[in-house]
């Protein structure tokens, strides 16, 4: 019987060994964690994350689709929350688009149990990758809790252990010239859990995604299926007046959010004292190449992790799924064709979605707040309004469309350059008025 390897039980790699199943292969997953089914899941990695078109199309060709739905809550836009308190608020797509709120550990868990049942998949708690044979399909193991060590063959190895991959580090890198960059960002982030009411409903409206934008940093919420919300402040580690290095203490913990949160504080005046409940932790990108070798390959974050700002790290690994599954449609089990193909169409989408995800960060971090910045986005609404099917915002290309992430970059730049050119055309006060936006917009798109 054909056999499959895959190291890590994440939310890729426990998605991947459905797809293998399904293909015929005798999936082994060895996961250097303990079972999280039978544990609580560790601190440390975000709680939720926002799914999008990418993550559902991965689920649905393997029929998983409806099955996540349960566990799924949409938000169907953002709400903004400013100091005073005031809301704004901001659809994300189109009527009826919208990303869906799911529990990294609800997630990894049912695909572990869908793996294990409809796939006859095993699964190795507590045994870590320490090392791999990429040109004979071997890796080798110990046990985190009996230090034994082991080794295991199989047909074909996929490297699902996340940005500090060992696959990576002791098998691709140890390729000569091997491209490797990893590149940290100045922010980094912890979590908060605002707690249900005590009737067990919701403190903040549950459709939506929360944010409390404050230039340099700022507070996201995202809603949990028990009434509770997971929230994270990003923010500078240091050298900044806001910043992690200066919440050292409980009670500047409680000045800082009474002061620049103060609509958050009052929903959650305990806050000083959940403070040390989750870890801070750091933020940035890994971008590699190659990402296959004899018989390996890499998926997911070990081969293009990703700062979270444009909520795609997950979804593209699970894209990473669908676009191996294409390729075995078209080569069988072919995998040095399977391989080179998929690194050579999958990297500059790794590479996109990355760029995706830092220019993101920078708008959040510096323009959101900006006159010109907000004039360009109301100018994009409008176009996409008048002219939905000539002009796709770059936000849905990326969360509501399978276009490639490098597809879309390049296209977003695009259309980056011409709204910022019709900014620097035309007299910045008259296109405040929609009458003048609507004429621009019709002499280049009508037709
Ligand atoms: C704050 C934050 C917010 C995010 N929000 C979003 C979001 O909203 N939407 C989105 O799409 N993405 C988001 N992401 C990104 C997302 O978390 C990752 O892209 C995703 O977890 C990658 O999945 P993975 O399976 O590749 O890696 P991981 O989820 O990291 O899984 C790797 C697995 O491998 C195991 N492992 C590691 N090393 C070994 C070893 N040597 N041997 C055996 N097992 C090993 C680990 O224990 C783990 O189970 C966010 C990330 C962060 C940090």
């Amino acid at each position: 019987m054909k056999s499959a390897t895959i190291i890590g039980a994440g939310l890729v790699g426990s998605l991947w060994a459905v797809y293998l199943a399904k293909a015929g292969y005798k999936v082994k997953i060895f996961e250097k964690r303990p079972d999280i089914r039978l544990t609580e899941i560790s601190a440390g990695k975000s709680i939720n994350l926002a799914l999008s078109t990418r993550g559902w199309k991965a689920f649905e060709t393997v029929d998983v689709a409806d099955e996540i739905r349960k566990i799924a809550i949409p938000m169907h836009g953002r709400t903004m929350h400013d100091l005073e308190g005031n809301l704004t608020y901001q659809p994300y797509g189109k009527k009826g688009q919208a990303i869906y709120s799911v529990s990294r550990g609800g997630i990894n868990a049912k695909m572990m149990d869908i793996a294990q049942q409809k796939g006859k998949a095993e699964i190795e708690f507590n045994e870590e990758c320490i090392d791999i044979d990429l040109e004979n399909g071997i890796v080798y193991l110990q046990n985190t809790i009996t230090n034994e060590k082991s080794e295991y063959q199989s047909d074909v190895i996929f490297g699902a252990d996340g940005a500090n991959s060992n696959v990576r580090t002791y098998g691709f890198e140890k390729i000569p010239d091997y491209q490797i960059e990893k590149r940290p960002i100045a922010d980094g982030y912890r979590e908060i859990l605002l707690p249900a009411n005590e009737d067990g409903s919701y403190k903040l409206d549950l459709n939506s995604l929360h944010i409390w934008p404050r230039g340099r940093f700022m507070l996201i919420a995202l809603p949990n299926e028990d009434g509770s919300f997971t929230c994270t402040l990003f923010m500078p580690h240091a050298n900044d007046e806001n910043s992690f290095e200066n919440l050292n203490s409980k009670e500047q913990v409680k000045a800082f959010f009474q002061n620049t949160f103060p609509d958050f504080y009052a929903l959650m005046p305990e806050i000083a004292d959940s403070w040390g409940d989750h870890p801070l932790s750091k933020l940035g990108i890994i971008r590699c190449y190659p990402w296959t070798k004899g018989k390996a390959a890499l998926m997911g974050d070990s081969a293009h992790a990703t700062v979270p700002f444009y909520g795609q790290g997950m979804n593209s690994g699970f894209e990473d799924c669908s676009a191996l599954w294409e390729l075995m449609e078209k080569h069988g089990d072919d995998w040095p064709a399977i391989f080179s193909e998929y690194q050579l169409s999958r990297k500059p989408n790794g590479d996109a979605v990355q760029d995706l995800s830092l220019d993101n960060y920078y708008v959040m971090r510096d323009f959101v707040g900006d006159p010109q910045f907000l004039l360009q986005k109301k100018f994009e609404r409008r176009i996409s309004e008048l002219y939905p099917e000539k002009y796709m915002p770059l936000y849905s290309q990326v969360s509501f469309s399978n276009i490639p992430y490098a597809v879309a970059y390049k296209k977003g730049k695009e259309q980056d350059k011409y709204i910022k050119g019709l900014m620097q055309e035309n007299d910045i006060n008259q296109l405040f008025e929609i009458d003048k936006i609507d004429e621009l917009i019709h002499q280049k798109y009508a037709e």
